[in-house]
Formats: C-alpha cells, structure tokens, sequence
C-alpha cells in the first residue's frame, strides 16, 4: 500500500493561550499520542490553578470591549478566522489526522471544510438575528427585546472531532459577543493550539483563551469559576452530569452535548442497497467514534437475513490503516483503552448465545489502537450493545416484525440525538419522525450535518444546540427593556 505523497510531520504547538500570551503549562505534563503506532507525538504540560485563573481573567476583561462590538466587526474577524484556517488546511488536516488517527483525506476533504464554513456560516449569522418588534404592549409604555452576550464561556471540547468541536463551540460564542476559555480534550490538544496562534493575530487579546489539561484538574476549575458565566461541554454522559453539579455553586448556565445511540430503522420496503451502503459510511465513519454513529439497526423481518448478509460483506472491504496510507477508510481508536472497552463489549455480546459476529470482532494485532469493523446480528432490545454507547466501529442488528414495536424499541434509550427512517413511503417516513424522540432524524441517509441546521440532543443527550441561529440563541440572553413614554 503506497503512502500518500503529501503527508508529512506537522509542526507541534504545546503552549498554552492566555490573555494573549503563548505560555507554558505549569501543570503536569500529558502524553498525546499518535492512536495508530501508540507512540508519543508530544507532551503538553496543563494548565495550572492560576493559570486559569489569568484565562478566565484576562476572558472577563475583554469582553467589555468585544461585547461592544458591533455584529460586523464580529462577522469580518470571524471571516478572518475562516479564511485562516482554509489558508492552512492541509497543516490542520495533517495535525488533525495525527493526532486521532484519522485518515488524512477525510480530515482534509470532509473536516476542515465544514469548519471553515462553521466560522463563515456564524460570521453571517451575527448579522441576522431577528425577534419580536419593540412595540407598546403596555399603554405609554415602549418594550423591545435585546438579545446579549452572557460573558466569559468555558468551552470543553472532546476528543473524537477536536478542532470541528472548538469550532461549534467558539463560532457562535464569538459571533455572540461572548469571550471564551476553551479547554480542548487532553488526548486531543493539537489543532486548537494551532487555532490559537492563527487566532491570536486575527482576534483581540483575551477573546479567545486555550487552556490544556485533564477533566478533573483544569476542566473542573474552569467550570466552577465565578466569573464563567456559561459552561458548554461535548461529552460524555457521566461528564455532564460533573459538570452540572460543578455549576450549581454559582448556578451558571449550562450547555450539554452529550453521548447517542442513534436508531435506524429500516423497513420491508426499504432500497436496500443504498441502507448498505449509508450504513457501511455512516456506521463506520471516525471508527464509530461518533454520537450519530448508525449503530442500533432495526430490520423488518423481510429484509432483515438480507441486510445482514449485505451488511456484513460490505463492512469486510472498509480498509483499514493508518493515517498516511492510500485508500484508507477506518484508522485505529483515540486509546488502547477505547479499544480494549469496545473489544469488551464485543466479547459480552459473543457469550449471549442469541447473537452472532458477522463481521470483524477482533482487535487488529500489531501496533495501533485498531479495532476491525464490526456487525454483531441476532441482537435483542434488552442487549447491552443494542442499549449502551459503544463509540467505536461496532452495528447491531435487531429484526422486528411489529412496525409499532420498532418505533418504541427506538425510542426506549436514555438517549435521544439522532435517529434515521429507511423507507420507500413518505408518508410512513414522516409519521415515523414525528415519533422519534431524538434530536435529529434523518430519511432515507444518516449522520449529514449542515451548518444552518441545528444539532444537539434529547433526555441523556443532553440540551443545547450546535451549529444553526439555535446555537447563536443558545449564547445570548434574551432581554427586556422598557420606556415609559
Ligand atoms: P469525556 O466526557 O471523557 O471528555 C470530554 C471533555 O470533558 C474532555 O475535554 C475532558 O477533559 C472533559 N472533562 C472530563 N471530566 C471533566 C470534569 N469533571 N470537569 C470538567 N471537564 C471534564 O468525553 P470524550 O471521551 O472526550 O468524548 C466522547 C464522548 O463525547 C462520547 O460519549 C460521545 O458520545 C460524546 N460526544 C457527543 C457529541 C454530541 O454532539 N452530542 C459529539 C461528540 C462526542
């Protein structure tokens, strides 16, 4: 397998952001890897107490000026941004797909993209926000609704897409008037410290801030400052509910993108082919490290030996490698531990004697922390892999009978972010999504984002949208003033 001839080492950045300033962490120091060989890229010292402190300071001063900016002013630094990040696209892309193991064409073709466009889409969208027109609902009385920034935001970012998730953090934030302490996942440090030196000639001191670290050790700090005023995490379920009870000492506002389990139903009429095909993509995608990850299948009884034996030939040709090699699809896990998590999961489901491992099931021997694409059918809805996330490249397939019963076996999960309905029928397509307690359904494909739509979940999903004028809401306060005339 030949290498691609444009991947090359990019250069490392590990100081921290603060107040304008590139600094050194005073804090332990945290190894980042390279998930594909397991070895070292660089170690990144964290942020120490004070440290924070100064972020979180230096973020509460600027906002008094870049709350007065106006949306333009916002908009043409935001474009900046945007252009900045498009002007080093293969150096983010290269630093991206190191440091999760993506394959570099995928960082390169599908996320910095869609980055790009996330800091134009909000450059434009500071400039249109709409609302309800002052007027006189009380007699000799003038009201009108101001939409504000809420202050310093604490932005705590994953590691599964780290520089898309600082960018759905930090473009509407900004865009908002609002300065921001982002603290980017300790595994997955890179591109926002690159973010940081393309941002620090574009934005003023003290707007944007990085601090690095562990959760409990810079993120939980960060989150119980006072002078934070809005704390938006992607995460973990466990994580948010931390992160909750950290805020309610100063009782701040809280934003929660947390885990999935998205359901996809496919029914008897469904093109089978093209539900293949989406799921061999959208099942698969970042090694299925990802919260829309079509990973639950419900299969009409029709079409269920079908599918699965489609399925299960098709996920046997996603290629495997590492991030330089041609024609990769699938790189490793962010860990040893993710994989190890994922093979556990995969082995408990092996000792159910109803299910069977179609495809994959195996770690992939050799260095890297690879995991094969995995289709495990025969699941049931009472499964533990048909109800818990597993966030690697794993699909159950479970066979139903009772249309009705699918839609209530979708909907019976703690979480509620994304979902897909697989059918010829429009009519039964849209009667199915009006059901589906999820944050997003999707007809006939899965897993599309797109920045003028909002994402984000339902019950352990957590609250909160990204992307669309939703997230710019999400970062203002709605606000009355009155004039008695
Ligand atoms: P994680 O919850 O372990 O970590 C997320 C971030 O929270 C990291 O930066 C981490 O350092 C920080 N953190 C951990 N403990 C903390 C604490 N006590 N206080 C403050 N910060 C703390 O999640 P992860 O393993 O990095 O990412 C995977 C999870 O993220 C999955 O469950 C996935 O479903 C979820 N996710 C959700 C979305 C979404 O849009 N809903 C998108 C991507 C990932």
């Amino acid at each position: 397998m030949g290498k691609t001839p444009d991947f090359q080492a990019p250069a490392l950045h590990t100081e921290l952001f603060i107040d304008g300033q590139f600094v050194i962490g005073e804090g332990e120091a945290e190894r980042v890897l390279n998930p594909a060989t397991g070895e070292v890229i660089v170690k990144v010292p964290e942020a120490s107490f004070e440290q924070i402190h100064k972020a979180v300071l230096g973020a509460s001063r600027a906002f008094d000026s870049w709350s007065e900016t106006t949306p333009m002013e916002r908009s043409r630094l935001l474009l900046k941004v945007a252009d900045a990040i498009e002007q080093r696209a293969e150096q983010f892309a290269r630093l991206e797909s190191l440091n999760c193991g993506k394959p570099y064409a995928r960082a390169l073709e599908d996320e910095i993209p869609a980055i790009v466009d996330c800091f134009r889409f909000f450059a434009g969208a500071a400039r249109c926000m709409t609302g309800s027109v002052a007027s006189e609902y009380l007699a000799g009385h003038t009201s009108m609704i101001r939409r504000d920034p809420v202050g310093v935001v604490g932005s705590i970012a994953p590691w599964n897409y780290p520089l898309m998730m600082a960018a759905w953090k930090c473009a509407p934030a900004l865009a908002a008037g609002n300065t921001v302490v982002l603290k980017p996942s300790e595994q997955t440090p890179l591109t926002t410290l690159l973010l940081a030196r393309v941002v620090a000639d574009i934005l003023p001191k003290g707007v944007f801030n990085v601090v690095c670290g562990r959760g409990p050790s810079v993120g939980q700090p960060l989150v119980e400052h006072p002078l934070v005023r809005m704390v938006s995490l992607t995460g973990d379920v466990s994580t948010g509910r931390k992160i909750l009870q950290a805020a309610t000492g100063t009782l701040k506002r809280t934003h929660l993108e947390l885990g999935g389990k998205a359901p996809v139903l496919v029914f008897d009429d469904a093109d089978i082919e093209a539900v293949v095909e989406g799921i061999r993509t959208f099942g698969y995608y970042n090694a299925g490290q990802d919260c829309t990850a079509a990973c639950r299948l419900y299969a009409g009884a029709k079409v269920y030996d079908r599918l699965v034996a489609d399925l299960s030939g098709a996920v046997k040709t996603i290629q495997m490698g590492t991030q330089d090699e041609a024609g990769a699809e699938l790189g490793p896990l962010i860990s040893d531990r993710q994989r190890d998590r994922v093979a556990s999961f995969v082995e408990r489901a092996q000792m159910v004697g109803h299910m069977e491992v179609t495809a994959g099931g195996k770690v992939r021997t050799g260095s890297g922390f690879f995991y094969e694409p995995t289709v495990i059918a025969g699941a049931r809805q009472d499964d533990e892999i048909v109800r818990r996330e597993v966030f690697g490249p794993v699909v159950s397939v479970t066979r139903f009978t009772d249309p009705e019963e699918a839609v209530t076996w979708a909907n019976d999960s703690e979480y509620g972010l994304a979902s897909s309905v697989w059918t010829q029928d429009v009519s039964r397509a849209f009667k199915v999504a009006r059901k589906l307690q999820y944050g997003c359904t999707w007809i006939n494909t899965h897993f599309m984002l797109v920045n003028e739509m909002p994402h984000g979940g339902m019950k352990a999903s957590g609250y909160g949208k990204d992307m669309s004028m939703y997230a710019l809401e999400d970062y203002t306060v709605a606000r009355h003033v009155m004039l008695k005339l």
